[in-house]
């Protein structure tokens, strides 16, 4: 299975630094033998991205803001000039005003519902609607979810709202798509540290309770991330489409603290 994906060409957007999410999938990918293109959000991510895409050898690195059509479309036109054609895309992008990841989801204003949904959920659609067109011989495209979509968690708020809207377009996309060959899934990641994580209150906290009381007694890294996410884009994941599968250590199945979970 080492080079599972030699020949293929994904692009992978979100990665912001070496804690990203989407770094470890980069990583990942590329040892499995993928061709690898990224973006970053603007130019003030450029400078740590560039010299990670020159670690996995990847030659195209663009600028792309998914808030703004114009640059998604050239984004995607230059994928069309130099490739041509798109096997996989991995969208593992979230924002939401630092201010309202805190407190409580019912003061959540009109303002930063729009821009956390637009970001991080039609974002994912306005993606798909330009990877159909390059992914001429089928394709998967993967995005990032979180428990919050599933079930109340502290602080998640307008994010876990959003997270549901994404895990309702997975199904939809992956109804449309199917057809065509093209595969959509989500990936729900257990809570991992990262520039994203962050700005969500009391991070710390829900690390620890995750540690403590997922079936597996540990979080989960950006590494292993990266494996599951390989198995969904590659083939060997060739009849799961609409899915969200769940990296989380097990934590999603406990329905009570562990007996011999520490006090925190
Ligand atoms: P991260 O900060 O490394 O990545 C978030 C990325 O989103 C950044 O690269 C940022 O540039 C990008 N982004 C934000 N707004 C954008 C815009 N308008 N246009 C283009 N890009 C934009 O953090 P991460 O934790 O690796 O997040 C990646 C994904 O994983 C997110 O969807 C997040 O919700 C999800 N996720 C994270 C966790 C966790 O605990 N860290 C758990 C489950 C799911």
């Amino acid at each position: 299975g080492q080079q599972l994906m030699a020949g293929k060409r994904g692009l992978v957007m979100g990665v912001a630094n070496n804690r990203s999410i989407a770094w470890g999938i980069t990583k990942a990918c590329a040892d499995a033998g993928a061709e690898l293109a990224l973006t970053y959000q603007g130019e003030a991510m450029e400078k740590r991205v560039r010299p990670l895409a020159e670690e996995v050898g990847a030659k195209l690195v663009m600028p792309c803001d998914v808030t703004d059509s114009a640059s998604l479309d050239a984004a995607f036109a230059t994928l069309r000039e130099q490739w041509g054609q798109l096997d996989f895309v991995v969208h593992a992008i979230a924002f939401s005003d630092k201010s309202e990841l805190d407190g409580r989801y019912v003061d959540t204003s009109e303002e930063n519902f729009k821009q956390t949904l637009l970001v991080s959920c039609y974002s994912l659609t306005a993606v798909a609607q330009r990877a159909e067109k390059l992914m001429t011989d089928g394709g998967s495209i993967l995005t990032l979810t979180y428990y919050g979509a599933e079930k109340v968690m502290p602080h998640y708020n307008v994010m876990g709202v959003a997270k549901a809207a994404l895990e309702a377009s997975v199904k939809y996309l992956a109804a449309d798509l199917g057809k065509e060959g093209i595969r959509v899934n989500a990936i729900s990641a257990g809570p991992i540290k990262t520039l994203a994580a962050s700005g969500i209150g009391d991070f710390r906290y829900i690390l620890k309770w995750n540690e403590y009381n997922a079936p597996l007694r540990r979080t989960v890294t950006i590494e292993d991330v990266g494996y599951s996410a390989v198995y969904l884009l590659s083939d060997w994941g060739r009849s799961v489409t609409g899915e969200v599968h769940h990296v989380d250590c097990g934590y999603h199945v406990v329905g009570m603290k562990a007996e011999d979970a520490p006090d925190i």
